[in-house]
């Protein structure tokens, strides 16, 4: 068989553990064998993030950019613990929060469901999809705690010294606690962007929940730029996609998403973001089968497993023992990537072939040949549980099948 020619690179951006071992065979065994892989490579394992000063990192994100396609191995964000593992001479940001500030994206999240891996929800059919605004609201606060009898108000001073006051709270001797949060019109506004972009790109019904009736300014201002951008914006091509966009108060939507049989994607704040997100991936069975993509809301996409480096396993990698990591999640961030790149440059045999090697990452799950994570949670009863490279290999013998 002919490789697959690309046009165009996309950015690869390599990370650390146990994750940095998988994506290496995930090449070796399924990539390169059919495809003429064309890449940009930056090393972001965290050895190289510290010799460049980071500047790898902002290097990548700017390719991405250029490039509009990324794939993501997982990464460490270094903590005290690694400063001393790798010896490091700045305790380095994390780089999803550097690449998401630079390219201003929204992280989507999916799970990718299989036969034999039943959701808790029995009638979730589909996968449902979680966008989070990752900027502001009660993760940039500022809190107070109030002793005693005091009068706490909202101050605002603007740019000529104007001031305007709003009460808070009147305390009487007991105090209480008070805390300001924001958001900011441009961060809502590419959020927005970003989520029907994705919306229609995945040809999936977008919902969207705050809590306009009580907070009547502020999430009342989310549900504004969210109506406003869709009608002015995105209105006819929902219409031609045939597809929808839902705004109801939060708890409406968590009571329907409930009910439905999934397939949506859910537009989250923040907070809700944060909190529904692991609702979602626990209910559908595990972290080491969730997607994630950070799209911007220029357009620019960037794929990865939801997971991180799997650190555990890197040590009993490093043990010379054998692991059964769950690579599932990472080889969806290379389809995804490969079906984006053929998409945009119009290679239909790479289109063809992502969405192949999808299946065939399933079908080897579903004829009961998986990695142990999924052999402790699945209902099938005949089942072969498979090292990290064994089950690689088991993939491709399936993609080999169909090829
Ligand atoms: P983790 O790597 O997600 O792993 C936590 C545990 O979840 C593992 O020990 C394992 O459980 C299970 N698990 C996760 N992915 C798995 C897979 N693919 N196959 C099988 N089991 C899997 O989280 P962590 O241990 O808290 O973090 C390790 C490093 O990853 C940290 O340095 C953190 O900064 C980084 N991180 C990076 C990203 C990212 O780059 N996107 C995201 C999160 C965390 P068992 O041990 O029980 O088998
Ligand atoms: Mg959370």
């Amino acid at each position: 068989m002919e490789k697959i020619i690309m046009k165009t690179a996309l950015v690869e951006m390599d990370g650390d553990e146990m994750t940095r071992i998988l994506w290496q065979m995930i090449k070796d065994e399924l990539l390169s064998p059919f495809i003429d892989l064309k890449t940009e490579y930056y090393d972001l394992g965290l050895k190289n993030r510290n010799e460049t000063d980071d500047q790898v990192t902002i290097d990548s994100a700017r390719a991405t950019e250029k490039y509009g396609v990324a794939v993501k191995c997982a990464t460490i964000t270094p903590n005290a613990a690694r400063m001393d593992e790798y010896d490091l001479k700045k305790m380095w940001k994390s780089p999803n929060g550097t690449i998401r500030s630079i390219l201003n994206g929204t992280v989507f999240r999916t799970p990718i469901i299989v036969r034999g891996i039943e959701p808790c929800v029995r009638n979730w059919k589909k996968p449902i999809t979680i966008a989070r605004h990752a900027y502001g609201d009660i993760y940039s606060n500022s809190e107070m705690r109030i002793e005693g009898a005091s009068k706490a108000e909202l101050l605002v001073t603007d740019q000529y010294g104007n001031e305007s006051r709003s009460l808070i709270h009147d305390f009487d001797e007991k105090g209480g606690v008070i805390q300001g949060i924001h958001n900011c019109t441009p961060s809502i506004e590419s959020f927005a962007r970003s989520c029907f972009n994705y919306s229609l790109d995945q040809k999936k019904d977008l919902w969207f929940g705050a809590k306009d009736t009580i907070s009547k300014t502020y999430d009342h201002l989310f549900k504004d730029i969210f109506n406003d951008i869709y009608e002015k914006e995105y209105k006819e091509k929902f219409k031609e996609a045939g597809i929808e966009y839902f705004y109801s108060l939060i708890d409406d939507i968590v009571a329907r998403v409930m009910k439905s049989k999934g397939g949506m994607i859910w537009a989250c704040k923040n907070y809700d973001g944060d909190v529904m997100s692991d609702m979602i991936s626990s209910a559908f069975g595990s972290l080491a089968m969730m997607t994630s993509v950070l799209v911007s809301p220029s357009g620019v996409y960037e794929y990865e497993a939801a997971h991180g480096t799997v650190q555990r396993h890197y040590y009993k990698h490093l043990n010379g023992e054998e692991t059964s990591t769950n690579s599932v999640a990472t080889i969806f961030a290379w389809t995804g990537a490969l079906r984006k790149r053929g998409e945009l440059d119009n290679i239909p045999e790479l289109v063809k072939f992502a969405n192949k090697l999808e299946q065939s990452t399933i079908q080897t799950i579903e004829s009961g040949k998986m990695t142990k994570d999924l052999a402790n949670i699945t209902s099938y009863e005949e089942i072969v549980t498979l090292s990290s490279l064994d089950f690689i290999k088991a993939v491709r013998k399936t993609l080999e099948s169909y090829i």
